[in-house]
């Protein structure tokens, strides 16, 4: 029986996750076939009780159900425990085990960002939703000493400070309220910035004006495009990069999770990449399409849709 993986979103569009996953499945002989699902969150529940079928491998989970789904699962691995989000399911039988790949994925791609450079000590956080989560448990295992997270309802980023109160006992972890003067006031005494909200994945839009961007700042972007939040940066002087080793190394991480092999990580970057040059668009970091997309299961040919 050919089985399933599906991506949970809303929006999903053209996904390059299942450009990525399903070159890496093919490319290793696997019979399963990776879909993207659109599912609201009044859909969500109906979607997820369909996944504890024999035919289903497992799922990711995409904006904005990451911290919504962890109460549909029967078990949490550790980094969905304590983040309290979830972007990959695995199966147990009919039992739904809920993890969070985007915390491997994010280690990556920070790395990556910061370079040789000593690793810096203080950071903002613009979002406060699932992908926030991993991005600070991430920065606070990385040994973070303060992290100041901005939101635009301030009572998702208190919930989320609240929710990592144990993790982040011995440092400075704090939401402050979206005002573009505390920003900046924030920004001049850190070294790393990072996007977090979805600002910038259907519009060409950014979290904040390029006035209160100093040319030390490493800025990274979750959204795997070249958003305006980058290009104000780039030309302010920062070193920045967007999410694209993320996108990948969460995806190679939760094909692991399904499969039990190790990932193709040069056939799903080289996916990646083709995808991207045909214009495919994902859930995890591109701007959506004015035409809505029908979610349909993504073939493997060239356009990888
Ligand atoms: P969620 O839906 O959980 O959170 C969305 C966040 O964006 C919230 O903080 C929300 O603020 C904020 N936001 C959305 N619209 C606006 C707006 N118009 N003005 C101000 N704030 C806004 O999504 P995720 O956390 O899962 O994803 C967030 C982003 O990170 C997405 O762009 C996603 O593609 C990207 N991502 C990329 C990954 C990768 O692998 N590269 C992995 C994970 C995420 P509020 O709470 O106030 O609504």
């Amino acid at each position: 029986m050919t089985k399933r993986v599906v991506l949970i979103g809303h929006p999903v569009a053209h996904s390059l996750s299942g450009a990525m996953q399903q070159a890496a499945l093919d490319h290793l002989g696997i019979d399963a076939r990776y879909e993207l699902w659109d599912r609201s969150p009044a859909e969500l529940a109906e979607a997820i009780a369909e996944l504890r079928t024999e035919e289903f491998l497992g799922a990711n989970i995409t904006i904005p159900h990451k911290e919504r789904v962890v109460s549909h699962t029967d078990r949490q691995a550790d980094e969905a425990h304590v983040t309290g989000a979830v972007n990959t399911l695995t199966k147990e039988g009919r039992k739904l085990v809920g993890h969070n790949t985007d915390v491997a994925g994010f280690k990556i791609a920070m790395d990556k960002l910061v370079g040789r450079q000593k690793m810096p000590r203080h950071a903002v956080v613009l979002g406060a939703g699932g992908g926030s989560r991993a991005v600070v448990y991430g920065l606070i295992r990385e040994g973070f000493q303060r992290i100041v997270v901005f939101n635009r309802h301030l009572h998702r980023s208190e919930g989320l400070v609240k929710h990592f109160s144990r993790s982040a006992a011995h440092m400075d972890l704090r939401a402050m309220p979206w005002h573009e003067s505390i920003i900046e006031s924030e920004l001049s005494k850190t070294k790393v910035l990072i996007n977090a909200t979805s600002i910038g994945l259907g519009s060409d839009e950014s979290p904040i004006p390029a006035e209160i961007l100093g040319p030390d700042l490493m800025v990274l972007d979750l959204i795997y495009a070249n958003t305006r939040l980058l290009r104000d940066a780039a030309a302010a002087g920062c070193t920045t990069a967007d999410g694209e080793m993320m996108l990948l190394h969460q995806g190679a991480a939760s094909f692991t999770l399904w499969t039990g092999q190790p990932a193709p990580t040069d056939v799903m970057h080289a996916a990646l990449t083709e995808a991207r040059a045909h214009g495919i668009i994902s859930a995890e970091g591109e701007p959506v399409p004015s035409e809505p997309v029908p979610s349909e299961p993504v073939p493997s040919g060239p356009a990888g849709a």
